[in-house]
Protein backbone atom coordinates (compact mmCIF):
# COMPACT_ATOMS: atom_id res chain seq x y z
CA UNK A 1 0.00 0.00 0.00
CA UNK A 2 1.50 3.58 -0.84
CA UNK A 3 1.61 6.32 1.34
CA UNK A 4 -0.75 9.50 -0.23
CA UNK A 5 2.17 11.39 -2.68
CA UNK A 6 1.39 14.78 0.01
CA UNK A 7 3.44 12.93 2.36
CA UNK A 8 6.54 12.49 0.27
CA UNK A 9 6.25 16.04 0.18
CA UNK A 10 7.32 16.63 3.54
CA UNK A 11 10.18 13.78 4.04
CA UNK A 12 12.87 16.06 3.05
CA UNK A 13 12.13 17.79 6.55
CA UNK A 14 12.43 14.46 8.84
CA UNK A 15 14.72 12.20 6.52
CA UNK A 16 17.69 13.78 7.19
CA UNK A 17 20.19 12.92 4.10
CA UNK A 18 23.79 12.57 5.05
CA UNK A 19 24.83 15.62 3.93
CA UNK A 20 22.17 17.81 5.56
CA UNK A 21 23.67 16.05 8.84
CA UNK A 22 27.05 16.90 8.22
CA UNK A 23 25.82 20.47 7.35
CA UNK A 24 24.08 20.99 10.83
CA UNK A 25 27.33 19.87 12.15
CA UNK A 26 29.29 22.39 10.65
CA UNK A 27 27.09 24.74 12.08
CA UNK A 28 26.78 23.72 15.30
CA UNK A 29 30.57 24.08 15.84
CA UNK A 30 30.11 27.93 14.39
CA UNK A 31 28.02 28.41 16.76
CA UNK A 32 30.19 26.94 19.48
CA UNK A 33 32.86 29.15 18.54
CA UNK A 34 30.42 32.02 18.25
CA UNK A 35 28.75 31.85 21.88
CA UNK A 36 32.09 30.72 23.89
CA UNK A 37 33.40 33.93 22.32
CA UNK A 38 30.53 36.56 22.85
CA UNK A 39 27.46 37.03 25.62
CA UNK A 40 23.64 36.76 24.40
CA UNK A 41 24.76 34.11 21.62
CA UNK A 42 21.77 31.91 20.42
CA UNK A 43 24.11 29.05 21.28
CA UNK A 44 24.96 30.29 24.87
CA UNK A 45 27.63 27.94 25.93
CA UNK A 46 27.25 28.52 29.80
CA UNK A 47 29.89 28.20 31.89
CA UNK A 48 29.12 25.76 34.53
CA UNK A 49 31.77 26.78 37.23
CA UNK A 50 32.05 23.20 38.05
CA UNK A 51 36.18 22.62 37.94
CA UNK A 52 36.11 19.04 37.77
CA UNK A 53 34.49 15.73 37.52
CA UNK A 54 34.13 13.82 40.30
CA UNK A 55 35.85 10.18 40.78
CA UNK A 56 33.68 8.05 42.55
CA UNK A 57 35.32 8.51 46.09
CA UNK A 58 33.34 11.08 47.36
CA UNK A 59 31.56 10.82 50.40
CA UNK A 60 28.63 12.46 52.20
CA UNK A 61 25.20 13.52 52.87
CA UNK A 62 23.57 16.48 50.67
CA UNK A 63 20.10 17.70 49.90
CA UNK A 64 19.18 18.07 46.14
CA UNK A 65 15.89 20.41 44.30
CA UNK A 66 14.86 19.32 41.09
CA UNK A 67 13.38 22.05 39.18
CA UNK A 68 12.98 21.88 35.53
CA UNK A 69 10.64 18.81 33.84
CA UNK A 70 7.15 17.55 34.72
CA UNK A 71 8.17 17.78 38.66
CA UNK A 72 9.58 18.83 41.42
CA UNK A 73 12.03 16.69 43.55
CA UNK A 74 13.28 16.84 46.44
CA UNK A 75 16.16 14.31 47.37
CA UNK A 76 18.37 13.10 50.54
CA UNK A 77 21.33 12.10 48.62
CA UNK A 78 24.23 9.74 50.33
CA UNK A 79 27.43 9.31 48.84
CA UNK A 80 29.43 6.50 49.97
CA UNK A 81 32.47 6.86 47.53
CA UNK A 82 33.44 3.98 45.76
CA UNK A 83 30.79 4.87 42.92
CA UNK A 84 28.02 4.18 45.49
CA UNK A 85 25.17 6.59 46.61
CA UNK A 86 21.23 6.38 48.06
CA UNK A 87 18.68 8.54 47.58
CA UNK A 88 15.86 8.91 49.31
CA UNK A 89 13.27 11.51 47.12
CA UNK A 90 9.70 12.85 47.16
CA UNK A 91 7.96 14.42 44.36
CA UNK A 92 5.73 17.39 44.36
CA UNK A 93 3.31 18.44 41.41
CA UNK A 94 3.84 21.89 39.92
CA UNK A 95 0.41 22.63 38.81
CA UNK A 96 0.08 25.06 35.62
CA UNK A 97 -0.92 27.90 37.87
CA UNK A 98 2.69 27.67 39.81
CA UNK A 99 4.14 27.51 36.51
CA UNK A 100 2.76 30.76 35.30
CA UNK A 101 1.95 32.44 37.67
CA UNK A 102 4.25 34.60 40.35
CA UNK A 103 7.47 33.49 40.68
CA UNK A 104 7.78 34.27 44.33
CA UNK A 105 4.66 32.17 44.60
CA UNK A 106 6.49 29.39 43.24
CA UNK A 107 9.54 29.35 45.20
CA UNK A 108 7.53 30.16 48.42
CA UNK A 109 5.68 26.26 47.15
CA UNK A 110 8.97 25.00 46.37
CA UNK A 111 10.55 26.06 50.13
CA UNK A 112 7.60 24.75 51.59
CA UNK A 113 8.28 21.50 49.78
CA UNK A 114 11.83 21.09 51.00
CA UNK A 115 10.34 21.68 54.58
CA UNK A 116 8.13 19.31 54.21
CA UNK A 117 10.72 17.03 52.50
CA UNK A 118 12.52 17.20 55.82
CA UNK A 119 9.38 16.88 57.91
CA UNK A 120 8.49 13.20 56.43
CA UNK A 121 11.70 11.81 55.14
CA UNK A 122 15.44 13.60 55.95
CA UNK A 123 14.47 14.09 59.31
CA UNK A 124 17.82 12.78 60.66
CA UNK A 125 19.50 15.51 58.89
CA UNK A 126 17.90 18.06 60.02
CA UNK A 127 18.64 17.57 63.81
CA UNK A 128 22.53 18.83 63.27
CA UNK A 129 23.21 22.66 63.86
CA UNK A 130 25.64 23.21 60.61
CA UNK A 131 22.93 24.27 57.84
CA UNK A 132 22.20 21.20 55.28
CA UNK A 133 23.93 21.96 51.77
CA UNK A 134 21.77 21.95 48.82
CA UNK A 135 22.33 21.73 45.06
CA UNK A 136 19.83 23.37 43.19
CA UNK A 137 19.13 21.70 39.86
CA UNK A 138 17.29 24.44 37.81
CA UNK A 139 16.70 23.21 34.56
CA UNK A 140 16.28 26.34 32.21
CA UNK A 141 18.51 29.22 30.29
CA UNK A 142 20.35 30.63 33.23
CA UNK A 143 24.02 33.35 32.70
CA UNK A 144 26.03 31.18 35.76
CA UNK A 145 28.08 34.10 36.98
CA UNK A 146 29.08 31.46 40.14
CA UNK A 147 28.74 28.23 41.69
CA UNK A 148 26.02 29.49 43.45
CA UNK A 149 24.49 32.34 41.29
CA UNK A 150 22.97 32.97 37.83
CA UNK A 151 20.37 35.18 36.39
CA UNK A 152 17.32 33.37 34.26
CA UNK A 153 17.58 34.08 31.06
CA UNK A 154 14.21 33.12 29.46
CA UNK A 155 11.81 29.97 30.72
CA UNK A 156 11.15 27.10 29.10
CA UNK A 157 8.85 23.95 28.72
CA UNK A 158 5.87 25.53 29.44
CA UNK A 159 6.88 27.80 32.20
CA UNK A 160 6.52 31.55 32.52
CA UNK A 161 5.97 32.68 35.93
CA UNK A 162 6.67 36.44 36.81
CA UNK A 163 9.31 38.33 38.12
CA UNK A 164 11.85 35.96 37.46
CA UNK A 165 13.93 36.61 34.40
CA UNK A 166 17.11 38.57 35.10
CA UNK A 167 16.84 37.72 38.58
CA UNK A 168 19.31 35.71 40.77
CA UNK A 169 17.64 32.09 41.00
CA UNK A 170 19.66 31.25 43.99
CA UNK A 171 18.36 34.27 45.85
CA UNK A 172 15.04 33.95 45.24
CA UNK A 173 15.80 30.12 46.32
CA UNK A 174 17.47 31.23 49.58
CA UNK A 175 15.24 34.48 50.43
CA UNK A 176 12.07 32.21 50.06
CA UNK A 177 13.56 29.17 52.47
CA UNK A 178 14.90 31.82 55.02
CA UNK A 179 11.67 33.34 55.30
CA UNK A 180 10.26 30.08 56.40
CA UNK A 181 13.31 29.47 58.66
CA UNK A 182 14.38 26.30 56.74
CA UNK A 183 17.91 25.76 58.02
CA UNK A 184 19.25 25.15 54.18
CA UNK A 185 21.86 26.80 52.41
CA UNK A 186 21.76 27.05 48.81
CA UNK A 187 25.13 26.11 47.76
CA UNK A 188 25.55 25.19 43.74
CA UNK A 189 23.44 26.54 41.04
CA UNK A 190 23.37 23.04 38.87
CA UNK A 191 22.01 22.41 35.21
CA UNK A 192 20.48 19.09 34.68
CA UNK A 193 23.20 18.50 31.79
CA UNK A 194 26.18 19.51 34.06
CA UNK A 195 24.02 16.90 36.58
CA UNK A 196 24.05 13.89 34.94
CA UNK A 197 27.56 14.97 33.93
CA UNK A 198 29.15 14.61 37.24
CA UNK A 199 26.41 11.85 38.41
CA UNK A 200 27.96 9.67 35.19
CA UNK A 201 31.58 9.84 35.89
CA UNK A 202 30.96 9.23 39.80
CA UNK A 203 29.35 5.86 38.75
CA UNK A 204 30.99 4.84 35.97
CA UNK A 205 34.48 6.90 35.81
CA UNK A 206 35.80 10.12 33.58
CA UNK A 207 32.68 11.32 30.83
CA UNK A 208 32.85 14.06 28.28
CA UNK A 209 29.25 14.82 27.49
CA UNK A 210 26.15 15.05 29.70
CA UNK A 211 23.28 14.86 27.78
CA UNK A 212 19.21 15.36 28.49
CA UNK A 213 16.74 13.84 26.13
CA UNK A 214 13.66 14.55 27.78
CA UNK A 215 11.05 17.35 28.35
CA UNK A 216 13.88 19.68 26.90
CA UNK A 217 17.02 18.22 25.36
CA UNK A 218 20.13 20.25 26.04
CA UNK A 219 24.50 19.14 26.99
CA UNK A 220 27.03 20.10 29.07
CA UNK A 221 30.67 18.99 28.26
CA UNK A 222 34.22 19.44 29.33
CA UNK A 223 36.63 21.94 27.72
CA UNK A 224 39.50 23.93 28.62
CA UNK A 225 38.82 27.21 30.24
CA UNK A 226 40.64 29.32 28.26
CA UNK A 227 38.77 28.24 25.09
CA UNK A 228 35.72 30.69 26.89
CA UNK A 229 36.88 33.84 25.40
CA UNK A 230 34.06 35.99 26.79
CA UNK A 231 34.74 35.17 30.43
CA UNK A 232 38.07 37.61 29.89
CA UNK A 233 41.78 37.16 31.07
CA UNK A 234 41.63 37.43 34.72
CA UNK A 235 38.93 35.43 35.71
CA UNK A 236 40.41 32.94 32.98
CA UNK A 237 43.37 32.86 34.74
CA UNK A 238 41.27 32.26 38.01
CA UNK A 239 38.93 29.59 36.54
CA UNK A 240 42.03 28.25 34.79
CA UNK A 241 42.65 26.13 38.28
CA UNK A 242 40.20 23.20 37.10
CA UNK A 243 38.51 22.49 33.58
CA UNK A 244 34.99 23.63 33.12
CA UNK A 245 32.11 22.86 31.29
CA UNK A 246 28.66 24.53 29.89
CA UNK A 247 25.59 24.28 27.97
CA UNK A 248 24.01 24.43 25.15
CA UNK A 249 21.53 25.11 22.72
CA UNK A 250 20.90 25.95 19.14
CA UNK A 251 19.17 28.39 16.58
CA UNK A 252 17.11 27.92 13.88
CA UNK A 253 18.86 28.25 10.35
CA UNK A 254 20.16 25.26 9.28
CA UNK A 255 17.72 23.23 10.89
CA UNK A 256 15.36 21.43 8.54
CA UNK A 257 11.94 23.28 10.00
CA UNK A 258 8.88 21.82 8.47
CA UNK A 259 5.39 24.25 8.35
CA UNK A 260 4.39 21.71 11.32
CA UNK A 261 7.50 22.94 13.45
CA UNK A 262 6.66 26.66 12.58
CA UNK A 263 3.25 26.03 14.00
CA UNK A 264 4.04 24.60 17.11
CA UNK A 265 7.20 27.00 17.50
CA UNK A 266 4.65 30.24 17.06
CA UNK A 267 1.84 28.48 19.28
CA UNK A 268 4.58 27.73 22.12
CA UNK A 269 5.16 30.25 24.91
CA UNK A 270 8.53 30.84 23.66
CA UNK A 271 8.06 31.53 19.83
CA UNK A 272 11.53 31.66 17.94
CA UNK A 273 14.02 30.02 20.76
CA UNK A 274 15.45 26.84 21.31
CA UNK A 275 13.88 25.40 17.83
CA UNK A 276 16.33 22.55 18.14
CA UNK A 277 15.18 21.62 21.40
CA UNK A 278 11.91 21.58 19.68
CA UNK A 279 12.55 19.29 17.45
CA UNK A 280 14.23 17.06 19.53
CA UNK A 281 12.44 16.82 22.88
CA UNK A 282 9.38 14.56 24.57
CA UNK A 283 7.48 17.80 25.26
CA UNK A 284 7.21 18.25 21.63
CA UNK A 285 7.43 15.38 19.53
CA UNK A 286 3.73 14.43 20.42
CA UNK A 287 2.84 17.86 19.27
CA UNK A 288 4.69 18.05 15.94
CA UNK A 289 3.38 14.29 15.29
CA UNK A 290 -0.26 15.91 16.48
CA UNK A 291 0.13 18.84 13.77
CA UNK A 292 0.97 16.28 10.77
CA UNK A 293 -1.80 14.16 11.73
CA UNK A 294 -4.42 17.60 11.91
CA UNK A 295 -3.17 18.08 8.62
CA UNK A 296 -3.31 14.94 6.80
CA UNK A 297 -6.87 14.74 7.97
CA UNK A 298 -7.79 18.06 7.00
CA UNK A 299 -6.47 17.19 3.50
CA UNK A 300 -9.37 14.42 3.73
CA UNK A 301 -6.65 11.80 3.26
CA UNK A 302 -6.33 10.44 7.26
CA UNK A 303 -9.16 8.78 9.52
CA UNK A 304 -11.87 9.93 6.39
CA UNK A 305 -11.40 13.35 7.74
CA UNK A 306 -12.52 12.99 10.68
CA UNK A 307 -10.65 14.03 13.85
CA UNK A 308 -11.04 13.56 17.92
CA UNK A 309 -10.99 15.11 20.95
CA UNK A 310 -6.99 14.24 21.82
CA UNK A 311 -6.35 15.46 18.53
CA UNK A 312 -7.78 18.45 18.47
CA UNK A 313 -6.45 19.41 22.09
CA UNK A 314 -3.27 21.93 21.93
CA UNK A 315 -0.47 19.21 23.14
CA UNK A 316 -3.59 16.99 23.60
CA UNK A 317 -1.54 14.15 21.91
CA UNK A 318 1.76 13.49 24.49
CA UNK A 319 5.14 12.02 23.41
CA UNK A 320 3.85 8.69 25.36
CA UNK A 321 1.96 7.25 22.32
CA UNK A 322 4.17 8.26 20.05
CA UNK A 323 6.75 5.84 22.07
CA UNK A 324 4.24 3.30 22.16
CA UNK A 325 3.01 3.26 18.44
CA UNK A 326 6.43 3.37 17.22
CA UNK A 327 6.89 0.13 19.98
CA UNK A 328 4.28 -1.44 18.20
CA UNK A 329 5.08 -4.73 16.88
CA UNK A 330 2.33 -4.91 14.01
CA UNK A 331 0.17 -3.12 12.24
CA UNK A 332 -2.98 -4.53 14.18
CA UNK A 333 -1.13 -3.60 17.67
CA UNK A 334 -0.11 0.07 16.24
CA UNK A 335 -4.19 0.39 15.56
CA UNK A 336 -5.28 -0.88 18.64
CA UNK A 337 -3.45 2.02 20.33
CA UNK A 338 -4.43 4.85 17.57
CA UNK A 339 -8.32 3.73 18.66
CA UNK A 340 -7.51 3.69 22.27
CA UNK A 341 -4.43 7.06 22.51
CA UNK A 342 -6.35 8.96 19.76
CA UNK A 343 -10.05 8.10 20.26
CA UNK A 344 -10.89 6.64 17.23
CA UNK A 345 -13.89 5.58 16.36
CA UNK A 346 -12.62 2.15 14.95
CA UNK A 347 -15.21 2.35 11.95
CA UNK A 348 -12.73 5.81 10.51
CA UNK A 349 -9.27 3.36 10.53
CA UNK A 350 -8.68 1.63 7.91
CA UNK A 351 -5.49 0.18 6.85
CA UNK A 352 -3.67 2.73 5.32
CA UNK A 353 -4.59 5.37 8.50
CA UNK A 354 -2.58 2.90 10.45
CA UNK A 355 0.11 3.21 8.07
CA UNK A 356 0.02 7.28 7.70
CA UNK A 357 0.52 7.27 11.36
CA UNK A 358 3.26 5.07 11.91
CA UNK A 359 5.17 6.40 8.89
CA UNK A 360 4.19 10.12 10.56
CA UNK A 361 6.23 8.89 14.38
CA UNK A 362 8.46 7.14 12.33
CA UNK A 363 9.47 10.49 10.37
CA UNK A 364 9.27 12.75 13.35
CA UNK A 365 10.93 9.86 16.17
CA UNK A 366 13.88 9.76 13.21
CA UNK A 367 14.46 13.58 13.08
CA UNK A 368 14.92 13.80 17.03
CA UNK A 369 17.38 10.96 16.69
CA UNK A 370 19.44 11.96 14.01
CA UNK A 371 19.51 15.69 15.77
CA UNK A 372 20.71 14.08 18.77
CA UNK A 373 23.18 12.92 17.05
CA UNK A 374 24.60 15.96 15.47
CA UNK A 375 24.65 17.67 18.75
CA UNK A 376 27.12 14.53 19.97
CA UNK A 377 29.00 14.39 17.19
CA UNK A 378 29.75 18.36 17.12
CA UNK A 379 31.08 18.34 20.67
CA UNK A 380 33.05 15.22 20.07
CA UNK A 381 34.51 17.05 16.80
CA UNK A 382 34.95 20.55 18.65
CA UNK A 383 36.49 18.51 21.72
CA UNK A 384 38.96 17.27 19.31
CA UNK A 385 38.13 14.05 20.74
CA UNK A 386 37.40 12.10 17.24
CA UNK A 387 40.72 11.36 16.72
CA UNK A 388 42.66 8.89 19.72
CA UNK A 389 45.10 11.50 21.25
CA UNK A 390 48.49 10.88 19.76
CA UNK A 391 50.65 8.61 22.23
CA UNK A 392 48.03 8.14 24.77
CA UNK A 393 45.59 5.41 25.48
CA UNK A 394 42.27 5.06 23.34
CA UNK A 395 40.29 5.59 26.08
CA UNK A 396 36.90 6.24 24.24
CA UNK A 397 34.27 8.90 24.49
CA UNK A 398 31.54 8.66 26.94
CA UNK A 399 28.61 9.98 26.80
CA UNK A 400 26.02 9.65 30.37
CA UNK A 401 22.30 10.58 28.96
CA UNK A 402 18.92 11.24 30.66
CA UNK A 403 15.27 11.85 29.87
CA UNK A 404 12.35 10.43 28.72
CA UNK A 405 13.13 10.46 24.83
CA UNK A 406 16.37 8.31 25.58
CA UNK A 407 15.22 6.27 27.91
CA UNK A 408 11.94 5.63 26.47
CA UNK A 409 11.80 6.43 22.60
CA UNK A 410 11.96 3.03 21.01
CA UNK A 411 15.32 2.94 18.33
CA UNK A 412 17.09 6.17 20.50
CA UNK A 413 20.17 4.67 20.70
CA UNK A 414 20.50 2.47 17.11
CA UNK A 415 19.37 5.25 15.41
CA UNK A 416 21.30 8.14 17.17
CA UNK A 417 24.49 5.23 16.39
CA UNK A 418 23.25 5.11 12.73
CA UNK A 419 23.76 9.32 12.49
CA UNK A 420 27.10 8.81 14.38
CA UNK A 421 28.59 6.66 11.99
CA UNK A 422 27.64 8.74 8.94
CA UNK A 423 29.52 12.14 11.12
CA UNK A 424 32.27 10.21 12.68
CA UNK A 425 33.41 7.21 10.76
CA UNK A 426 32.13 3.52 11.16
CA UNK A 427 35.64 3.46 13.73
CA UNK A 428 34.60 7.02 15.68
CA UNK A 429 31.11 5.92 16.30
CA UNK A 430 32.82 2.74 17.81
CA UNK A 431 34.30 4.82 20.36
CA UNK A 432 31.29 6.21 21.38
CA UNK A 433 30.42 4.75 24.73
CA UNK A 434 26.22 5.88 25.56
CA UNK A 435 24.68 5.49 28.82
CA UNK A 436 21.78 6.53 30.63
CA UNK A 437 22.74 7.92 33.80
CA UNK A 438 19.76 8.46 35.82
CA UNK A 439 19.04 10.83 38.43
CA UNK A 440 21.94 13.18 37.55
CA UNK A 441 19.39 15.89 38.60
CA UNK A 442 19.51 14.31 42.01
CA UNK A 443 23.31 13.05 42.62
CA UNK A 444 24.71 15.57 40.43
CA UNK A 445 23.48 18.30 42.36
CA UNK A 446 24.73 16.88 45.53
CA UNK A 447 27.87 16.45 43.82
CA UNK A 448 28.44 20.18 43.23
CA UNK A 449 26.98 20.91 46.36
CA UNK A 450 30.02 18.94 47.80
CA UNK A 451 32.10 20.32 45.83
CA UNK A 452 31.20 23.56 46.30
CA UNK A 453 31.21 23.13 50.31
CA UNK A 454 35.05 22.09 50.07
CA UNK A 455 35.20 25.38 48.35
CA UNK A 456 33.66 26.86 51.29
CA UNK A 457 35.72 25.36 54.12
CA UNK A 458 38.67 25.75 51.76
CA UNK A 459 38.70 29.67 52.33
CA UNK A 460 37.09 29.79 55.84
C1 LIG B 1 16.66 24.15 29.28
C2 LIG B 1 18.01 23.56 29.66
C3 LIG B 1 17.86 22.15 30.17
C4 LIG B 1 17.11 21.32 29.17
C5 LIG B 1 16.92 19.88 29.62
C6 LIG B 1 15.93 23.19 28.35
O1 LIG B 1 14.64 23.66 28.12
O2 LIG B 1 16.81 25.39 28.66
O3 LIG B 1 18.63 24.39 30.65
O4 LIG B 1 19.13 21.61 30.43
O5 LIG B 1 15.84 21.90 28.92
O6 LIG B 1 16.15 19.77 30.79
MG1 LIG C 1 14.82 16.32 34.86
Amino acid sequence: MALPDECKAFEPYFLLSDQKLRDIVKRFRIEFEEGLEHYGKDMAMVPSFVTGVPDGTEEGTFLALDLGGTNLRVCEVKLFGQNKFEIKQQKYRISDELKQGQARVLFDYIADSVDAFLTDIGSEMSNSHEPLHLGFTFSFPVEQTAIDAGKVLTWTKGFSAKGAIGNDVVRLLQDALDKKHIHVRVSALVNDTVGTLLSRSYQNGPALIGAIFGTGTNGAYIDKTRTIKKLGEARIADAEKGGSMRDFWVRRHVLPISIFDNKLDRESINPRKQMFEKMVSGMYLGEITRNILLHMIDSSLLFSGYSSPILNTHYGYDTAFVSKIEGAKDAAEARQAIIKDLQMDAAHVTDRDVEIVRWAIRIVSERACYLAACAVAAVVQHTGNDKVPEGKEDTGVDVGCDGSVAEFLPNFEPRVRKALKVLLGEEGEKRVRMGLAKDGSGVGAALCALQAKKAMDKKA
